[in-house]
């Protein structure tokens, strides 16, 4: 089975930039399209509930929709080549690079994928 990665919401992002648990990043709308980012960039208040307490640091981690992408098909790639070569592999714990971003799978089913996320670039500022 070939996994169509962009069909349904099955692939999810996650913040795993020294949080205790994986964060689940939010879609946001930004001045240059939209991309992902950490909830914890936001104090929590209530139209941000899923944010940073008052004595927690802000998050800056932040995913384009354009490298995310470009996550998905490098994962896909693998995957395509493993089914080819008759290989049906276990995704988790693999990790991708691109650009300055680390990318790490933590869960992977037919139905599920999710990704976590260190762009370093991002945590820098
Ligand atoms: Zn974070």
């Amino acid at each position: 089975m070939i996994l169509n990665f962009w069909a349904h919401d099955n692939i999810e992002f996650y913040c795993i930039n020294k949080h205790k648990k994986p964060v689940k990043m939010t879609i946001m709308n930004g001045q240059t399209g939209q991309f992902y980012a950490c909830p914890k960039y936001m104090l929590r208040d209530e139209a941000h509930p899923e944010g940073h307490d008052a004595d927690e640091r802000a998050c800056s981690n932040r995913l384009s929709v354009i490298d995310a992408e470009q996550i998905v098909l490098t994962l896909s790639k693998e995957v395509e080549d493993d089914l080819v070569n008759g290989i049906m592999g276990d995704y988790t714990g693999t990790i991708i690079h691109v650009k300055q971003i680390d990318a790490k799978v933590l869960d992977y089913s037919d139905s599920k994928i999710k990704i976590g996320i260190v762009n370093r670039r991002a945590i820098k500022d």
